[in-house]
Formats: structure tokens, C-alpha cells, sequence
């Protein structure tokens, strides 16, 4: 595959919204957990890495105009670098940032004490997204991660004495042993932190992974969807009342605090990744780097660039993208934006089907744009098969 230098690309950029930094290190590969982490890296990797990084993130942004408005350290655990490390890499992308950015930083509880939290903040984050999980101590352990509910609770406490107004949580339903009763007691845990946003995701079981190889033994049932579906309902039913709004079938908000970075990848915005693994999109142009860290590493060392990949959308897939994701969201898709990618008139294509969900409730046209209704969180990716079926 020919190699393209990041900066021949990056320089025909304009404004950018999103960027991605990818920080692979975990202190143990979680049960369910297939993404790109190196474990129990040795400290001289470790330097390596970030070398690489902020190579990597010098080519990119050096000879560009880029502004984005939000940035992402996500992980792996990205906080298993030291805060200053992070300072420093975050401190080369501040130049390139807009004043009101977002910027996130993807942490688990165990890393976290409040001086570690006051130099990230000093450092420039504005918005922590904790990987919390659950708060039954359980299913803590089956899933396992190395802090209880207790640190959780110490962790939001300790960040916003930092300075954090921004705390998203993450939390999974539907591992071995979660009840109706423990899940409904993570949630009113969760809620009861007056945090800004909450995203409960249903447990996957990926091939590869310790439950993945657990399930094919027969040691561990595969996930009850009918029971994920009544989970899921259940955070629906008590995240509204306290308040939060859905704003995708996952992801709850208070008024204002949306991650306008995930919001950005829905929308099928531009973002540049960076590191091992990351994914970078700009107007249908995809293009990805090495998946592994070491061989992300040599490559940056010795070529400059560690693409791994790259593919031009058609219309019709943007259009399909466009479609997919936004019946996921609050915000749906706008008619208009489909036709835009150039594949079809997107109300010619879609009107029988719009007409017939629309008239079951499952869609609603609001503000020209399609969105879905009162069920159609809970439907949506069969809301996307039906509609993306016309294309
Ligand atoms: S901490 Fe997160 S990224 Fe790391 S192994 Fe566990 S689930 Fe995967």
C-alpha cells in the first residue's frame, strides 16, 4: 500500500471539529474488552509511544490551520501515563484548539486521586468520562475492573473539587449475575453523583476475549436480549425522570452537556486519530493507522506515518452512514444532508418507508429533519435496516 505523509493531507485542511489521541496502555485486559491495548508495558515503551504520538501529532498540525473543537484522549486508559506526560501531549494540541473546546479525557477510578485530577484540569481538560461500569461490587469483580463503588464515588467527588463540570460515567448492564434490582441500583448510584452525562452500554460478548472464550465453553451464558431490552429500558425510564435527556440510543445528557465529540462522529463529521488504532475521517476520505502499538511505533520511527489503510466513501455509503447513525440519535438526519452526498433524492427513496413509520410512531419529521419517536431508541437499528434496505 503506498504511504501517504500525514502533513500532504492534513495541509488541504481547513477547520476540523474532532481529534482523537489514542493511548493503547491498561494495567490488565478486561474480560469483554477486544480493543487495541498493550498491557503491562515496560516504562522504556511506554516513552516510545509518546514519542511516536507527538511525532505523529507534529506532522499533522505543524504546517496547518486546524482548529478543532473538541478533543478526545481516549484509551486503552489513558491515564495510566503519568499527568504530566498527558500535560505534555495535550500542551503540543492546545495552539490548534478553539477557545471553547471540548476536551475529554477517558480515565478508569483507580488511576484517579485529587492531585492527579487538579494537574489534569491545570492541564487544560474540561471534561472527564469515567469508566465506572457498575457500582455492584459483584459485578465489579466478574468484569474485572480493580476499583469498588466506593472509589467511584470518591473519584466524582475528588474531580469536581478539581474543578471538573463536566463527568460523564460510563456503565454496562447485562453482565453474569446483574439483576433488575443491581442495575437499578447503579443507576440511582450513578444519578445520585449529579453527574453531567451517563452512557450504559449493553455487554458485548466479542470472540477472542475471556468471556468470548467462557461463552463457546459453555461456562457462561451468552447475554438475554429481552433482558438487555427491559435493562435498557429500566435507565431510559430512570434517567429521564432524573432529569437527563437521551440524546442517542446510549447516551444521556443534562441540558447542555451532550459530548459534542461523539455527537461530531454521528453527525458523520471530520475528525483526525491519532495513534495506534485511530481512525481519521475528512468529507468520505477514511484512512487509519496500525492497530498494534509496536508496529505503530517502528512505523512512525521509520517511514513518518503509520497508515494502515484508506478508502473513499461513495455517496451511496455516506448516505447510508448519514441514515444508520442518525436514527440513533435525538437530532435524527436531515433529508436535505442524505441528497446532499449525492446519491439520490433521499425523500424520492425513502417516502414509502417514512410514511409508514412515521405513521406508527416509530419516526417523527421535526424541523426537517427525521428523528426518532417515542419507541425508537428501542428499535433503532431495525428503524436503519428498513430505511438503508431502499437505497
Ligand atoms: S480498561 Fe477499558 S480499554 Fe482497558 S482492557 Fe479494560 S475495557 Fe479494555
Amino acid at each position: 500500500m503506498q504511504r501517504v505523509n500525514a502533513g500532504q493531507v492534513w495541509r488541504k485542511l481547513g477547520a476540523v471539529p474532532g481529534l482523537y489521541v489514542h493511548i493503547p496502555f491498561c494495567a490488565r485486559r478486561c474480560p469483554y474488552c477486544d480493543f487495541a491495548v498493550s498491557t503491562n508495558a515496560r516504562a522504556d515503551f511506554r516513552d516510545s509511544y509518546v514519542a511516536a504520538l507527538q511525532t505523529e501529532l507534529e506532522t499533522a498540525l505543524g504546517e496547518t490551520n486546524l482548529r478543532f473543537e473538541t478533543v478526545f484522549f481516549g484509551g486503552g486508559t489513558p491515564t495510566e501515563l503519568p499527568a504530566t506526560t498527558l500535560g505534555r501531549i495535550l500542551a503540543s494540541v492546545l495552539p490548534h484548539v478553539a477557545p471553547d473546546a471540548e476536551i475529554s479525557l477517558e480515565a478508569n477510578p483507580e488511576n484517579l486521586d485529587l492531585r492527579f485530577l487538579k494537574a489534569l484540569r491545570a492541564g487544560g481538560w474540561n471534561r472527564l468520562s469515567l469508566g465506572a461500569q457498575s457500582f455492584d461490587e459483584r459485578e465489579l469483580r466478574v468484569l474485572g475492573r480493580a476499583h469498588d463503588a466506593k472509589k467511584i464515588e470518591n473519584v466524582v467527588r475528588d474531580a469536581k473539587t478539581a474543578g471538573f463540570q463536566n463527568i460523564s460515567l460510563d456503565l454496562i448492564y447485562g453482565a453474569p449475575r446483574t439483576s433488575l434490582g443491581s442495575w437499578r441500583t447503579s443507576l440511582r448510584r450513578a444519578i445520585a453523583l449529579d453527574v453531567t452525562h451517563i452512557s450504559a452500554y449493553s455487554l458485548t460478548i466479542e470472540e477472542g476475549t475471556a468471556f468470548g472464550r467462557a461463552v463457546s465453553r459453555g461456562d457462561m451464558g451468552a447475554p438475554d436480549d429481552d433482558f438487555g431490552g427491559e435493562l435498557m429500558d429500566e435507565a431510559a425510564q430512570m434517567l429521564g425522570e432524573a432529569g437527563f435527556e437521551r440524546y442517542e440510543v446510549s447516551n444521556w445528557a443534562r441540558m447542555g452537556f451532550r459530548s459534542r465529540h461523539n455527537a461530531n462522529y454521528w453527525r458523520g463529521g471530520d475528525y483526525l486519530g491519532v495513534g495506534c488504532g485511530a481512525h481519521s475521517h475528512f468529507e468520505g476520505h477514511r484512512f487509519w493507522n496500525e492497530r498494534d502499538a509496536k508496529t505503530y511505533v517502528k512505523a512512525i520511527q521509520t517511514q513518518g506515518t503509520a497508515r494502515a489503510g484508506e478508502e473513499w466513501l461513495t455517496p451511496r455509503q455516506r448516505a447510508v452512514e448519514l441514515v444508520a447513525l442518525g436514527v440513533r440519535c435525538r437530532d435524527g438526519f436531515s433529508l436535505e444532508e442524505v441528497s446532499q452526498t449525492g446519491a439520490f433524492d433521499a425523500r424520492a427513496a425513502l417516502n414509502g418507508q417514512l410514511v409508514a413509520l412515521i405513521a406508527t410512531g416509530a419516526l417523527r419529521e421535526e424541523s426537517e429533519r427525521i428523528v426518532p419517536g417515542a419507541q425508537g431508541f428501542a428499535i433503532a437499528d431495525g428503524l436503519a435496516a428498513r430505511l438503508v434496505g431502499q437505497f
